[in-house]
């Protein structure tokens, strides 16, 4: 089988597995006991901690709390965000459903809330950020890449539109498609709260984490224990947190580079019928055909044991697909499209053959529509 679905969750790899089994099997001590076994786990705990905060540039002064996800790390961080009352929130409007939805309950409970609205490649529109920009503004949060079209946001300049408005102003940043491919330094690029998760990048699901720069305080927006400083109450993830430690370095993204330019080469006979959506990160390949079913596409490519997905795996079933729609993509665009996602693990041989596959299939179903 050959998986081109990245975008949604990766395989962990046989060595990350193998801490996995061991933090769950031998080193299963609960970090909050008295007895030196556990203390053992609280300092290999906070060695992750302090290797991940190095990593995104805020030093041993920043705070990373783990999560079960990004899903509970953008929650901890917009609900978490201490702000000051009747303020504005801006939001990205390709925010995946962990921002966006936390945006819609913002907007149910009375806050003011707006969308920034996409520039035709998926990037954000900074002149609509720019125009929305006021000193009302308490905080603002717009993803790095987006999980649907690769679009790549430039945050340095994000940064840089808001804070010359109101320094005060919190920067959120969901970095999860980005988090290992892309550098980060929160403290130069100004973010305050970034976000990120490990099953995009070979690691297990259900650990993410919220790393907040010095300078920022948040609460808590769970009750029970007091872990992770008050901020995440609930045992730690030992093997999670363990496991994320270890694929948090930066991945080689030229080999990423080769293996989607080596899938769109194969492209070349059906170069017509088709439309890139979007040409940020080599790790994902958002693709319409107009006229054709992507759901269609994707069961024909399972059965040639090649898997790829339509959109995001989270909103798959829906007909609608707000980020599309907002890059002015038409009904046609949309239905007919698919998402190609790459990981490391993939070689060009399969990626190669996966593509040629794909050609094949998308002439074959041109065909089939064109008799009807
Ligand atoms: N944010 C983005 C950009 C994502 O792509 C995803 C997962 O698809 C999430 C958040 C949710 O991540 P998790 O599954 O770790 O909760």
């Amino acid at each position: 089988m050959i998986y081109l679905d990245n975008a949604a969750t990766t395989p962990v790899e046989k060595e990350i597995n193998d801490i996995i089994t061991y933090y769950n099997c031998e080193q299963f001590y609960n970090p909050s006991a008295l007895y030196g076994k556990a203390s053992d786990v609280r300092k290999e705990i906070d060695n992750v901690r302090e290797k991940i905060s190095n990593f995104v540039g805020v030093g041993i002064n920043g705070k990373v709390i783990f999560t079960s996800g990004a899903t509970e790390a953008n929650n901890l961080a917009i609900f978490g965000s201490i702000l000051p009352r009747n303020k504005k929130y801006l939001f990205g409007i390709s925010e995946h459903p962990a921002v966006y939805n936390c945006a819609q309950e913002l907007k149910n409970k009375g806050n003011q809330v707006e969308f920034i609205s996409l520039s035709t490649n998926g990037e954000i529109n900074y002149d609509d950020l720019k125009s929305k920009m006021d000193s009302d503004v308490c905080f603002v949060s717009i993803m790095m890449i987006n999980n649907e079209t690769g679009a790549c946001n430039d945050i340095n300049k994000i940064a840089h539109i808001i804070k010359s408005v109101n320094a005060n102003t919190i920067l959120h940043v969901d970095a999860v498609q980005g988090f290992c491919k892309y550098p980060i330094n929160m403290l130069n690029s100004k973010i305050d709260l970034l976000t990120i998760s490990a099953h995009k990048i070979n690691g297990p699901k259900g650990i993410g984490a919220l790393i907040i720069s010095p300078k920022i305080k948040i609460k808590n927006i769970n009750f029970g224990g007091g872990q992770e400083n008050g901020l995440r109450s609930g045992t730690e993830n030992i093997s999670g947190i363990m496991a994320l430690g270890k694929i948090c370095k930066l991945i080689d993204i030229n080999k990423i580079k080769i293996l989607k330019q080596c899938f769109i080469d194969q492209l070349e006979s059906i170069k017509k019928y088709i439309k890139i959506n979007g040409e940020g990160s080599p790790y994902i390949l958002s693709i319409s055909i107009p006229g054709l079913r992507g759901e269609t596409l994707v069961h024909m490519m399972e059965q040639k044991n090649i898997i790829i997905g339509t959109g995001s795996a989270c909103s798959s079933s829906k007909i609608s697909n707000r980020t599309l729609e907002n890059m002015g993509k038409t009904k046609e665009d949309i239905l007919g499209s698919v998402r190609i996602s790459f990981n490391k693990l993939n070689t060009v041989q399969e990626v190669e053959y996966a593509g040629k596959e794909f050609a094949i299939q998308v002439l074959k179903l041109k065909q089939m529509y064109e008799r009807k």
